[in-house]
C-alpha cells in the first residue's frame, strides 16, 4: 500500500491533458485560457472623467470659469475649451483634449454660467487617461489564467468575444450498489437512499466542472463491465462510487481489468478511503472511489480535484492548505494518514465528532480537513497541524 504523498506524486505524473477549443467568452467561466491574448484596443479607449464635476481648461491661478456646455457619458464630447472655460461633465464621459483637469462638483459654486471654487484646484486631476490600464497590442492575459468573473469582465471590456480555452472535461459518475434507491421511494429493509452520486455531481459543479452525467449500476459484473466500457469510451474522466473493495459483490476492479484499464495505484494508506483506485486507458482516467460517503468525498477533495484542475490546464491543486493551531487532544490508532472533519477559526482548528466514513453529518458542517500524517501518533493542544480548507 502506498502513502498519500506517494499516491499524489504518481497521480500528478499521470494526468492526461484536455484538448483546446474556442468558446464564447460568455461560456468560459471557470475554464483556463489556452493562449496569450493581446488587447485589440487602448483601455480606456479615450481620456474620460473619474468624477461628476467640471472639465476645465485651467491656466495658472485661474479662479473663475465660464461654463459653455455639458458632456454626458456616451456623447462624443466635441467641445473646444478656451482658457478659463469649463464644461459640465459626468463620470465616464469623454474629456475634451482642450481640458486639462476635472474638478468634482462638490467643490464647485455655480452662479448663472460662472463657475468658481472654494478651494485651490490643480491641473491633471480626475482624468482616466487613454490606455492607462492597457495599450493596444500589449498582452492582456497570459495562457494559463483561470477565467474567473473578473477575468471575463476584463476581457469583455476589451471587446473580446471568443477565447481559446482548455475544454471542460467530460466527467461521468457511476454509483454502484443493489441497496441504492432514489428519494421519493419508500425504503424497504436493506435499502438506502443513493447519496454519493448527488454529492459528487455537486462537488464537481462547485469547482466549475459542469460537463457531467450521473448513472446507477447494480452489483452485476456484466452490466458493470458494459456500462463502464461505454462510459470510458465516451468521457474524459470516469468516477465510480462503491464496488471497489474486496467484497464478493465488488465488481468494479474486475470490470476495469476486463476493459483494459491500467492501474496507476490501488489502496492508499489513508483513513477514510483506503481502497481508492486510480487507473487509465489511453484517453480516459478512472477513479474507483470507496462507497462509504465520507470516503468518497474525502477522496474527491484530496485526489480527484487536483487531478481535474491539472487536466483542465491548471496546477495540480485541490483544497487550499494552511497551518493552524490544534485545539484539543487526539491520538491516532493505526498507521494510516487521516483526514479529519474539523472546524477552522482564524488561527485554530478543532475536531468534530462522527468521524466514521459512513457518516456525513459532521462533514456537512465542517469547513476543513485536518491532515494527520501516517507517522504521527498523537496531536497535542497547541500543536501546529496542516489543514485543508473547504471554502
Ligand atoms: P462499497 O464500497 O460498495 O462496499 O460500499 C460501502 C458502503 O457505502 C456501503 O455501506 C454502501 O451501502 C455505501 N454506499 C455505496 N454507494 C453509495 C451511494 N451511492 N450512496 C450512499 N451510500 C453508498
Ligand atoms: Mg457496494
Amino acid at each position: 500500500m502506498i502513502s498519500v504523498e506517494e499516491a499524489l506524486d504518481i497521480l500528478k505524473k499521470n494526468v492526461l491533458r484536455s484538448t483546446i477549443e474556442e468558446v464564447d467568452l460568455s461560456q468560459a467561466l471557470d475554464l483556463i485560457l489556452a493562449e496569450d491574448l493581446t488587447s485589440p484596443i487602448n483601455m480606456p479607449p479615450f481620456d474620460n472623467s473619474a468624477m461628476d464635476g467640471y472639465a476645465l481648461n485651467m491656466i495658472q491661478a485661474s479662479t473663475s470659469f465660464e461654463i459653455i456646455g455639458e458632456i454626458q457619458a456616451g456623447s462624443k464630447g466635441d467641445i473646444t475649451l478656451e482658457s478659463n472655460q469649463a464644461v459640465r461633465i459626468f463620470t465616464g464621459a469623454l474629456v475634451p483634449k482642450t481640458a486639462n483637469t476635472v474638478i468634482q462638483q462638490e467643490w464647485a459654486k455655480v452662479e448663472g454660467n460662472q463657475l468658481t471654487f472654494d478651494r485651490e484646484i490643480e491641473t491633471n486631476k480626475n482624468i482616466r487617461r487613454e490606455g492607462e490600464q492597457i495599450k493596444a497590442g500589449a498582452v492582456a492575459m497570459k495562457k494559463g489564467q483561470l477565467l474567473n468573473p473578473a477575468a471575463i469582465g476584463f476581457l469583455a471590456g476589451l471587446g473580446i468575444e471568443k477565447v481559446n480555452v482548455y475544454s471542460s472535461p467530460k466527467v461521468a459518475v457511476y454509483c454502484t450498489g443493489d441497496e441504492l434507491i432514489e428519494a421519493g421511494n419508500t425504503l424497504e429493509p436493506g435499502q438506502i437512499y443513493e447519496s454519493n452520486g448527488k454529492m459528487l455531481i455537486a462537488s464537481l459543479a462547485k469547482y466549475g466542472f459542469h460537463n457531467t452525467s450521473l448513472h446507477k449500476l447494480p452489483d452485476d459484473f456484466n452490466l458493470t463491465y458494459e456500462a463502464l466500457n461505454k462510459g470510458i469510451k465516451e468521457n474524459d474522466i470516469v468516477l465510480v462510487s462503491g464496488g471497489i473493495s474486496v467484497g464478493d459483490y465488488d465488481y468494479v476492479g474486475k470490470a476495469f481489468q476486463k476493459i483494459g484499464v491500467e492501474e496507476v495505484f490501488y489502496k492508499v494508506k489513508q483513513k477514510p478511503g483506503k481502497p481508492l483506485f486510480a487507473g487509465n486507458t489511453k484517453d480516459t482516467f478512472v477513479f474507483g472511489l470507496p462507497g462509504n460517503p465520507a470516503s468518497t468525498l474525502s477522496c474527491f477533495y484530496n485526489f480527484v480535484l487536483p487531478y481535474l484542475n491539472q487536466f483542465k490546464g491548471g496546477a495540480f491543486k485541490g483544497l487550499r492548505k494552511v497551518n493552524l493551531t490544534f485545539d484539543g487532544e487526539y491520538s491516532k490508532k493505526g498507521e494510516r494518514a487521516e483526514f479529519l472533519k474539523a472546524i477552522a477559526n482564524e488561527n485554530s482548528v478543532s475536531l468534530l465528532g462522527h468521524q466514521s466514513s459512513a457518516m456525513l453529518d459532521s462533514f456537512a458542517i465542517s469547513n476543513c480537513l485536518i491532515y494527520i500524517d501516517k507517522d504521527i501518533i498523537e496531536v497535542k493542544n497547541g500543536d501546529t497541524v496542516p489543514v485543508f480548507l473547504i471554502d
